[in-house]
């Protein structure tokens, strides 16, 4: 089954795109968009994993669909997620809620609480470890939203007006969850079975048929796609690992069953677009007295990231597929005449495999060295000064480290203090920065584009979730020591590469102005709660309200 016999079958099963009886599609005039206009009937709020700003540019000029659309409205190309640790979860926590990671507590995607019985200390942002018989592990977790210690954009609606609709979709249970905050009516991402949710919850009618169409089209195999003319320069072999295999110039092709390269796909976006669009439609999202809110996030982009990094045919294929099912999607909004307005960003940016960057141009880059690994690097130091294992936690080679619990207070200030001088002797190393040097720093009030390296660790900082000390590789250093097929390139570092991300709104009649100063992710959901006239504590958020009319008008009040 191809993406658009599975839409063709969401569509028989539950009618996407058909237009609800009674909205006449309006043919009039578009009335320009003013401070009077009533709030839009429909929020739209599009997370893109791994859309960097470096993509957004370097595509914006080829798309012709969704992303063309939302270009030509309010577009912020130097959004940024202004934390350190631009990961998925904390990225996505940032987007709904105003908050840096730091506030909303989902400081990394796994951190480590040294109380927990469970053997590896790890904590996964989105799970419930006080659930018997689970760990931080995929699969093995029970999905939740506690760790978020924040409302989002959602619950501030739900509690302003109980029927207002939340619906989160998404590929990641970790996009679903940090968008849609403890109060959205459904909420649900892509699985091998199709579609699913917390434990013990069921999917509804209409997300249980969406899911089993999306099921029978991961039991298909796809051809590989065929490759535009915009896409020929990308498409160069970057050989990976020690065993022949290249990237770079692969088609998206997969095996019937094969769920892992069909989320690195825009077939997988276009089942979670597929699946929004026919959720809006059954629940009447809309076409209330109100203003209701359904969130979408698209993590293929991430997974193509991962796999075969950015800059090969695979990104260009992505990207312009990616473009294709944001416009199909519109269609079908359009077509139910409902007044909505869409917000459309990243939870992180992105940065190319070292081995093609050496090919274009950045000689420099490398891959980290095995002995910064947490694990490598907590041996050592354990067995020099006779100290009990094991003795560092950390979820890789940079980022939150954590000393065992175990030691002395003299033990550890010695563990801490030879950690310490061999990290910041290692060539890979920018800095170790304390908790302490952070617990009591104000967050910056400034640009995001101007922040420090403390500034930015701050943004991230929680005390008692951050580890003991915070490791900051030098730009460009890929935190995977190894290439091999399945994960290649990555991001989560302080560097704006990974920091800098689009910020696309568009409403019809909005008039579109472009704004290239630095602006931030969590000024998103202050601006759409302004925009829809939902009260919020800016004293509570760290976000602030961007004014989304040009000219003397403001959509902030
Ligand atoms: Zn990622």
């Amino acid at each position: 089954m191809t993406l658009n016999h599975l839409k063709i079958a969401l569509a028989a099963t539950v009618c996407i795109g058909s237009g609800s009886p009674g909205l006449a599609q309006n043919s009039a005039p578009v009335a320009k968009v003013t401070a009077a206009t009533p709030p839009p009937k429909l929020v739209v709020m599009i997370a893109v994993d791994q859309f960097s700003a470096d993509l957004f540019a370097e595509y914006r000029g080829k798309f012709t669909g969704g992303l063309a659309r939302l270009a030509s409205g309010v577009v912020f190309p130097s959004g940024y997620q202004a934390h350190g640790a631009t990961e998925t979860c904390p990225g996505h926590a940032t987007i709904l809620t105003g908050s840096h990671p730091g506030r909303a507590g989902i400081v990394a995607n796994n951190y480590f609480d040294l109380s927990v019985a469970r053997d590896d200390k790890r904590i996964y942002c989105a799970e419930d470890e006080s659930v018997p018989g689970t760990a931080s592990g995929g699969g093995k977790y029970a999905p939740s939203v506690n760790h978020l210690l924040v409302p989002t954009l959602g619950d501030l609606m739900k509690a302003r007006d109980p029927e207002a609709q939340v619906v989160s979709v998404a590929g990641k249970d970790r996009a679903a969850i940090m968008m849609g905050g403890r109060q959205a009516d459904e909420l649900m991402w892509l699985a091998p079975t199709g579609l699913t949710s917390y434990r013990g919850t069921t999917l509804s009618p209409t997300a249980t048929q969406a899911g089993t169409a999306i099921a029978a089209a991961i039991a298909q195999p796809r051809p590989g796609l065929a490759l535009p003319a915009d896409c020929a320069a990308h498409d160069i072999a970057i050989p990976v690992g020690d065993k022949g295999a290249t990237v770079g110039t692969g088609r998206m092709a997969r095996d019937a069953g094969d769920f892992r390269r069909f989320m690195a796909s825009p077939e997988a976006d276009g089942a979670v677009l597929a699946t929004a669009a026919a959720l809006r439609q059954v629940r009447k999202m809309g076409e209330g007295s109100g203003t209701d809110l359904l969130i979408v996030g698209l993590s293929a982009t991430d997974y193509v990231g991962h796999g075969v990094g950015t800059e090969g045919a695979e990104m260009c294929l992505q990207m312009m597929g990616l473009d294709r099912e944001l416009g199909d999607f519109f269609a079908r909004l359009d077509a139910t005449g409902i007044d909505y307005a869409v917000a459309l960003t990243a939870d992180h940016g992105g940065h190319d495999m070292p081995e093609r960057n050496r090919q274009n141009g950045w000689t420099a880059a490398q891959r980290v060295d095995r002995a910064l690994d947490p694990d490598a690097l907590g041996k050592a130091v354990a067995e020099k000064l006779g100290l009990p294992q094991p003795l560092l936690y950390g979820d890789g080679p940079f980022g939150d480290m954590y000393l065992s619990k175990a030691l002395t207070a003299a033990q550890r200030k010695a563990a801490q203090a030879e950690i310490l001088a061999r990290l910041r002797e290692h060539p890979q190393i920018e800095a170790v920065v304390t908790a302490d040097e952070l617990a009591n720093r104000p967050i910056s009030k400034h640009a995001p584009d101007t922040w420090g390296l403390h500034d930015k660790l701050r943004a991230s900082f929680h005390q008692g979730r951050s580890g003991d000390f915070i490791v900051v590789l030098k730009p460009r250093v890929t935190p995977i020591p190894e290439s091999g097929l399945g994960y290649v390139a990555t991001h989560g570092s302080v560097w704006d590469y990974d920091r800098r991300v689009p910020m696309l709104f568009w409403r019809k009649g909005l008039a579109g102005f472009e704004q290239p100063n630095a602006v931030m992710t969590v000024d998103i959901m202050p601006t759409l709660a302004s925009l829809i006239g939902v009260p919020v504590d800016t004293g509570k958020i760290d976000g602030r309200c961007l004014d989304l009319l040009s000219g003397a008008d403001s959509s902030c009040r």
